[in-house]
């Protein structure tokens, strides 16, 4: 195949890689994006979107389950039923309208796509393995945009009813004992829709929280919700090994105890690591920070105009971040003056209750120094969470004592992550807690409890 030759080559093409890949081409950059399986990456085909489409689907039949008892909405309906089946083509179908329309962007922004596993020679040229033969790239750009795999623990390997995330997106059938490992972001997520579909569900989380990266005020209303669920959740107990004889899962409390847990599945969620290996990066010998590649504020590499994007590049592995880098990238090998300088890079748990959290948690923003005021508006005094059946929760915002700059805004409760938004935005936009007070809100809307929170702060609450 007649080599290509081109500005900007981009290797992967998931949220990080696609978004710079066309923002490259927008910018008149001559762009070659190459992707191994499917455009859209981990999150449009086995992350984000198809756990969203299961966790509505979930959110809707446990709904009409509750509504076969009766309710105070003085709604019955006759006892639900679901088919899995139908769930999951309505699911793929959500999928495969996403990466069609992926697709149909990089083709309309003229970029080339080149299917097949990249590996890099050196640091400006790739070879991609295609279904027509070998396929030589040059370029005078290279962006590393490969990503993040599941990983695996030690004497659990993946396989037989041993799953990861991707197998847990596409059971052929709800399983009748789902055991997850790891109470985390994946393993609660999927976890609670998984139970709300049916299956009894246990978690095993090694340490003494669930969801040990947001703080306690926050994960509380989370763990009291998945009791009432009926998950049961295992703390400070460890994953030992998969028991043949059942099958089963082999567990070690934090007492020394050993557990035996039956399971048809196991679910293994204990974190993602950068996807390093099978693409050449040790020909490159980039400078590594741990087991992703190091980057400094412009996602530029130890190697000249080699840069890395999204997940291969380390925590926080969120499509977000991803995107924004990427996009930036590609406005600075065109010229422009960036930098990755945000203040915040807001996080949501799509649990039940949700979770958001941007900037600093009161703890945070105490550690790093600072002398503040915080202040929480329960969903208890606001109508719109009455109407909506959604009072378990809370907004809390955090902000300098001085001069009452926001450092940080969290809320948990149903629905609050289209609080997230906003939430950055006062972040990005230095925001004082005057200002969020001083902006009308909708009335009725779970957003007033922003600037309600922010109204105790300034000691005037109006409804609390
Ligand atoms: P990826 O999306 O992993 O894309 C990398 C791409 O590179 C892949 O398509 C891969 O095939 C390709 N590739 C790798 N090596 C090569 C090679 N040698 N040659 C060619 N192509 C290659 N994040 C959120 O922000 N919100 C969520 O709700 C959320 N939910 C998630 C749910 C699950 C179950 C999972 C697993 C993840 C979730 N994430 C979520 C994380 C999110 O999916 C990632 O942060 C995001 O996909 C990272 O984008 P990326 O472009 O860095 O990598
Ligand atoms: P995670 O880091 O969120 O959670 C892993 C959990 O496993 C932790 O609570 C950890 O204490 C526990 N753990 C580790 N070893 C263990 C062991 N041996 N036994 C029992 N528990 C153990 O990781 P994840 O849930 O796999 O998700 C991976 C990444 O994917 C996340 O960090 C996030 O970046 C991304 N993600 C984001 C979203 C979202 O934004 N809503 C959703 C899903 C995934």
């Amino acid at each position: 195949m007649e080599p290509i030759s081109c500005a900007v080559l981009v290797l992967g093409g998931g949220p990080g890689g696609y978004v710079c890949a066309i923002r490259a081409a927008q910018l008149g950059l001559d762009t070659v994006l190459v992707e191994a399986a499917q455009l859209g990456g981990t999150c449009l085909n086995v992350g984000c979107i198809p756990s969203k489409a299961i966790i509505h689907a979930a959110d809707v039949f446990h709904g009409a389950k509750r509504f076969a008892g009766g309710s105070p909405l003085g709604i019955r309906v006759a006892e639900p039923e679901f088919e899995i089946k139908t769930m999951m083509m309505w699911k793929d179908g959500i999928v495969s309208r996403l990466r069609g329309g992926v697709y149909g962007l990089l083709r309309r922004a003229n970029i080339k796509v080149v299917s097949g596993i990249g590996v890099l020679s050196d640091g400006k040229t790739c070879i991609v393995g295609t279904d027509m033969g070998r396929q030589e790239i040059t370029a005078q750009h290279v962006v590393i945009a490969t990503g993040s795999e599941s990983v695996p623990l030690p004497g659990l390997p993946f396989g037989g009813p041993v799953v990861s995330s991707t197998e847990a997106l596409a059971f052929d059938e709800v399983p009748r004992r789902l055991v997850v490992v790891g109470g985390g972001y994946i393993g609660l997520e999927l976890g609670t829709a998984w139970r709300k579909l049916g299956a009894e569900v246990t978690v095993v989380e090694a340490a003494e929280r669930i969801l040990p990266q947001y703080d306690a005020e926050l994960t509380r209303r989370v763990m009291a919700r998945l009791g009432k669920l009926g998950v049961e959740v295992l703390l400070n107990a460890k994953a030992v090994g998969l028991d043949r004889s059942g099958p089963a899962l082999r567990i070690e409390r934090g007492d020394g105890r050993e557990q035996r847990l039956p399971a048809d599945r196991i679910l293994v969620t204990v974190g993602r690591r950068p996807r390093i290996t099978g693409f050449g990066l040790e020909e490159l010998d980039l400078r590594m920070s741990g087991n992703a590649i190091e980057i400094d504020d412009q996602c530029r590499t130890s190697m000249r105009n080699v840069w890395a994007v999204g997940d291969v590049t380390g925590e926080p592995m969120l499509e977000h971040r991803a995107v924004a880098q990427g996009e930036m990238v590609a406005e600075i090998i065109a010229g422009e003056k960036r930098s990755f300088d945000k203040v915040a890079i807001p996080a949501v748990c799509f649990t039940d209750p949700e979770i958001v959290s941007a900037g600093l948690s009161p703890e945070a923003a105490r550690a790093a120094g600072h002398t503040i005021k915080t202040a929480t508006f329960p969903f208890t005094a606001n109508g719109r969470a009455m109407t909506l059946e959604a009072e378990d929760g809370f907004v809390r915002i955090v902000a300098r004592a001085d001069n009452h700059v926001v450092l940080g805004l969290q809320a948990v409760g149903q629905g609050v992550s289209e609080l997230s938004a906003g939430f950055a935005l006062a972040l990005e936009m230095g925001a004082r807690l005057e200002d969020i007070a001083a902006t009308v809100h909708v009335h009725p809307t779970l957003g007033e409890c922003v600037r309600e929170a922010a109204l105790v702060a300034l000691g005037h609450g109006l409804h609390a």
